[in-house]
């Protein structure tokens, strides 16, 4: 089960991407995860990403990010499929990754477009808060950890991403129209396009969610 979750930064398809994860016992690969994650440990892939403003919401070039997803895709955990979270971003990186995929023998079962008017999205950043050692999200109303500010899991203090503040949240979104926008035309074409309604609290969005995986999984389409 190999899924793509589209859809404009900040909509909530990462707190989606970690439900459907737990579910279907598949891994999230969240290439803004990653580039963050490797930049933060001083990587190799870190050190390439440090020459791209990420930080200021530019995006990083297409080769470099579909060298990482096709390593990542390729280890074992992803045998049984993953979910794609901000990959691809671009129609090239989508055309990468039916390369990738025919290559591998895979299938991919559809893209998931979490769709939510920008004022909502714009709100909801301003309560976005990450761990500063694995990225995990969480949202002061949303998805709020069990103390104030703190990581359930690593018990230290929560950061906001340096892309969270206001000027930067506005080019993310200018980027994001311009470039990954046309990617619901590229995959409704293709009849895999699945628009869900991300404008609701977050059990309800994820229950529409489940019924739309399952459906997709008997055969049938969005
Ligand atoms: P995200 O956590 O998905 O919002 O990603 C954070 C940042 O990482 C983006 O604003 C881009 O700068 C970069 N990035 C993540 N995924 C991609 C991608 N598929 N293509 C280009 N840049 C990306």
């Amino acid at each position: 089960m190999i899924l793509v979750l589209l859809g404009p930064p900040g909509v909530g398809k990462g707190t989606q991407a970690e439900r459907i994860s737990v579910h279907y016992g598949v891994p999230t690969i969240s290439t803004g995860v990653m580039f963050r994650n490797a930049v933060a440990k001083g990587t190799e892939l870190g050190r390439i990403i440090q020459r791209y403003r990420i930080d200021k919401g530019e995006y990083v070039p297409d080769d470099v990010v579909i060298n990482a997803v096709r390593e990542r895709i390729s280890q074992d955990d992803c045998e049984n499929g993953c979910l794609l979270d901000g990959f691809p971003r671009t129609i090239p990186q989508a055309d990468a990754l039916n390369v990738v995929l025919s290559e591998m023998r895979r299938q991919l079962l559809g893209a998931l477009n979490f769709d939510a008017p920008l004022s909502v999205i714009v709100r909801r950043f301003s309560g976005r808060l990450v761990c500063p050692v694995d990225g995990q999200s969480y949202h002061v109303e949303n998805q709020p950890p069990i103390q104030p500010g703190i990581c359930d899991i690593h018990q230290v203090s929560l950061v906001r991403r340096a892309d969270d503040e206001p000027e930067i949240v506005q080019r993310r979104i200018e980027v994001y129209l311009e470039k990954t926008t046309p990617l619901a035309d590229y995959y409704q074409q293709k009849g895999m396009l699945c628009t869900i309604n991300a404008n609701e609290e977050t059990e309800t969005v994820f229950s529409n969610v489940v019924e739309m995986i399952d459906g997709l999984r008997k055969g049938s389409k969005c």
